[in-house]
């Protein structure tokens, strides 16, 4: 192994290798202000400014105050790649989230736009979870089990771009914690029967094994027997071939480092002390957690729900603390509390900080882009196709 390290490292597309060297994006290729500077908050103010229309900054849900403060529209991943997309004015879009988004905003804004991740270490433990040589492996064995042309893949918006233009490779469709239900009764439609109940359709859900799972027994009333998990690491998935051919829903092996933390015993501590109080989760979490929650829904529709609720509603909410926080203060006639104790921010998200920030936007000014996210062309276009037939699912439009 190559000890040179005179030589920056190309960042390595998501789920597509191994770096050895170093941890992805570790270095900062430029002079990052130092957190302390007591004028930061000033600087992203100038640079924003004197950037004008030029640049256009977007701010997923789970980002740190000091950062949506100067995002001009927040949102989830899918709705914030169409906000950029809709603004084709703007060249260069600072993507406040993680990689994976990034990726997703490169591929459905224009050529002449840029898409900028303030911080390369910005991933998505999930996305990393499912790499495109292990799903192409899983593939080649399911065709051979002759299993695979029964099998419609589904791929939640949280992958990378290789593995979306897998999905879009072999027929299938994207999905958001929204369209989900959608997603999937579209993909056992083309599976072969058309039905959710009964048939041998098939769905190769990926990399979100509880989003899949929860879909699949709680929007569509399946059975939790019908689900099997695939494991990369073992072969044939670690499954034999009569489970294979028995299963429905065929859940990769993958989850959220951060949903995938919140507890029944949480939930049950929080009936036990807050009265009244009702429980709101994301479908990230696991099923068993999501099975005791009142209410079950995408970030959006968690930030809808508590805004309608009326004055002096209780909650306890499973979902990333910057937002729960950020809920918080944003309804303080409402008792809004973090489901979990021993469960923290999602640590890649918030790799994107105030001091990254003054960094791209100031190189931006500078006439210096920095950190660009460029998706193969290949690869964007396959993964378009299955974000295209996303948004052409029956009855779709996307909603958040
Ligand atoms: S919250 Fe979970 S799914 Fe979202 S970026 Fe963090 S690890 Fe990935």
């Amino acid at each position: 192994m190559s000890t040179d390290t005179s030589r920056p490292l190309p960042l390595l597309a998501l789920g597509a290798g191994t770096d050895l060297r170093t941890e992805r994006g570790v270095e900062c290729p430029g002079d990052l202000p130092p957190a302390s500077d007591p004028a930061l908050v000033a600087r992203a103010r100038a640079a924003k400014e004197r950037l004008g229309d030029k640049v256009f900054v977007l701010g997923h849900h789970y980002q740190r105050d000091e950062v949506i403060e100067f995002a001009d529209v927040t949102g989830d991943s899918f709705k914030l790649a169409k906000e950029a997309a809709a603004r084709p004015d703007s060249p260069w879009i600072v993507f406040c989230g993680v990689h994976f988004m990034a990726e997703s905003a490169d591929i459905l804004t224009s050529d002449a736009q840029t898409v900028i991740l303030p911080d390369l270490a910005a991933g998505c433990s999930m996305a990393d979870m499912a790499a495109i040589a292990q799903v192409e492996d899983c593939w080649e064995q399911l065709e051979e089990a002759g299993i695979a042309a029964d099998t419609i893949p589904v791929t939640y918006m949280n992958s990378s771009a290789a593995i979306k233009a897998f999905t879009g490779r072999h027929g299938g469709t994207i999905c958001t914690s929204s369209n989900a239900k959608t997603a999937l009764s579209w993909a056992f439609s083309q599976a072969g029967d058309g039905q959710v109940e009964g048939g041998t359709g098939k769905v190769l859900f990926l990399p979100d094994q509880h989003l899949g799972r929860n879909t699949w027994a709680r929007d569509l009333g399946g059975s939790l027997e019908d689900c099997v998990v695939w494991d990369p690491h073992r072969p044939m998935g670690g499954l034999t071939l009569e489970q294979l051919r028995e299963a429905r829903m065929i859940l990769w092996r993958g989850h959220c480092s951060v949903h995938g933390r919140f507890t029944v015993e949480a939930v049950e501590q929080a009936r036990r002390e807050i009265p009244g109080v009702k429980v709101i989760v994301h479908p990230e979490c696991r099923h068993e957690v999501v099975e005791l929650a009142d209410e079950v829904g995408s970030t959006e529709k968690i930030i809808k729900t508590i805004a309608a609720a009326p004055a002096g509603t209780r909650w306890v909410v499973g979902t990333e603390l910057n937002l729960v926080q950020r809920l918080g203060e944003q309804f303080p006639d409402q008792q809004i509390a973090f489901l979990e104790k021993n469960v923290c921010y999602c640590s890649t998200m918030n790799r994107i900080d105030l001091p990254h920030l003054v960094w791209a936007l100031e190189s931006l000014d500078s006439g210096r882009v920095v950190n660009p996210i460029v998706v193969d062309e290949q690869v964007a276009h396959y993964a378009r196709v299955a974000l295209d037939q996303m948004l052409a699912l029956p009855g779709e439009t996307h909603r958040d």
